[in-house]
């Protein structure tokens, strides 16, 4: 298949599909995606070994039987403790359940967080995973693993994580509330709009970030206002897809670095503050990525690069999504400490970014309101000159 542009991609007809998509390293991840496809995780997951640790988050206990069941005598473990940013006496404890089932393959159903569990038992025990993701968080398309202690989040690229087959059905997402919806697709947007300004983006994960950003901006709406819209919930799980693909093979920024200090050493539900820094951090990196928020503006429909904050604002206003830090849970008097936190000096950006920069942007992203339009760079930065700044191999979880 050739890919040039967003069109070509799978599924952008609403047909289900099964596709190979190449993230990094040479690996990719199977996809099956479509309506009433939970079915098929039976059979996969067989394809994959023959005994089976299961692990659901418990919002889904029907479809965590019905997985169950299709496996039959296959699961020889069952975990159902998931919490987000996976805190490390958890991950432990489900290292040492899969060592002792000897357990063959991991088969996780639920947001990031149980995927993200999945992933810490990939890289201690070695096994592969099928992930049935039910939020738009994305982590089965990427090969970042993530683990909080008292210190805060500790995190890093391993392609053994990568999910060898992730099942998509839209079904299971219809369940998630408004306020999840919102949040999540928001995530979601992030992923694919910081992919766009990565220094090792490629022409594939260009195509694959506008797509996405183009599919969650026309299906969240529908996703948050008609929740058991199945067209609405596949074109929102298809565009969160697309945006966890285009992320994966692609190094994390500014964006993602002030919401993994947020989310892993505030311990802030991590949806939501990605959503609230999502315009403010845009705001800042547009003036040095002309190219790739040109990309955000097409896909968004709006005039140009600087229209992109503005817009994200208005849609998770829209849809309800948090859009400010306030209430999240840091007070005012945090924020110069998160930037400390923050270490960006190595950080993949467009644009040079100190401290000061940091406290400017998580203090307009906790006051919310409209980002402010950019107002060019200011003294030392770099804008329009991306090559003067290197991603640095530190890993980032999204
Ligand atoms: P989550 O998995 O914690 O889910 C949020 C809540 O919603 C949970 O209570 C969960 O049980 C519930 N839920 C999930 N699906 C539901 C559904 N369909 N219906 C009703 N309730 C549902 O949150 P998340 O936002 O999906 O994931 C966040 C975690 O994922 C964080 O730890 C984050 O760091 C990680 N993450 C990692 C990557 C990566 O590439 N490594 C990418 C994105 C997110």
């Amino acid at each position: 298949m050739v890919l040039t542009t967003g069109s070509h991609l799978p599924g952008a007809d609403g047909a289900p599909f099964t596709f190979s998509a190449l993230v990094t390293d040479g690996r990719a991840v199977r996809v099956v995606f479509g309506r009433g496809r939970i079915a098929e995780v039976g059979p996969l997951a067989r394809s994959l070994g023959s005994r089976v640790v299961l692990l659901a988050g418990r919002h889904a206990p029907d479809v965590a039987r019905e997985v169950d069941a299709a496996l039959g005598d296959a699961v020889v473990g069952r975990i159902e403790e998931t919490a987000q940013h996976v805190p490390v006496d958890a991950a432990a404890r489900a290292v040492a359940a899969a060592r002792e089932a000897r357990a063959d393959v991991v088969v996780s159903v639920g947001g990031g967080s149980a995927t993200g569990l999945a992933k810490v038992i990939a890289r201690d025990v070695g096994l592969p995973v099928l992930a049935v993701p039910t939020t738009y968080a994305g982590s089965e398309m990427t090969p970042v693993w993530g683990e909080t202690d008292q210190h805060g989040k500790r995190t890093g690229r391993d392609v053994r994580v990568l999910p060898r087959i992730a099942v998509y059905d839209p079904d299971l997402t219809a369940s998630m509330p408004a306020a999840l919806t919102a949040a999540s697709g928001m995530n979601a947007l992030a992923h694919a709009l910081e992919s766009l300004y990565a220094p090792d983006a490629t022409p594939l994960s260009l195509s694959v970030a506008e797509e996405a950003i183009r599919t969650l901006a026309r299906a969240l709406p529908v996703a948050v206002r008609r929740p058991a819209d199945p067209a609405g919930r596949a074109e929102a799980l298809r565009g969160a897809w697309l945006a966890g693909w285009a992320l994966g093979g692609t190094t994390m920024g500014l964006h993602h670095t002030l919401a993994h200090v947020l989310g892993g050493r505030y311990g802030l539900p991590h949806a939501a503050v990605h959503s609230a820094l999502l315009p403010h951090v845009a705001a800042f990196t547009a003036p040095a990525a002309r190219e790739a928020f040109g990309r955000a503006a097409r896909a968004l429909g709006v005039s140009g690069p600087d229209a992109v904050a503005p817009a994200l604002y208005e849609l998770a206003a829209d849809l309800g999504a948090p859009t400010s830090l306030a209430g999240l849970g840091p007070e005012p008097e945090d924020l110069d400490g998160v930037a400390a936190l923050a270490d960006v000096s190595g950080v993949g950006a467009p644009r040079l970014v100190d401290r000061d920069d940091v406290v400017r942007i998580l203090r307009a992203a906790y006051r919310g309101g409209t980002p402010e339009r950019p107002r060019g760079t200011p003294p030392g930065s770099s804008p329009g000159k991306p090559e003067q700044v290197r991603a640095t191999e530190r890993t980032v979880e999204p």
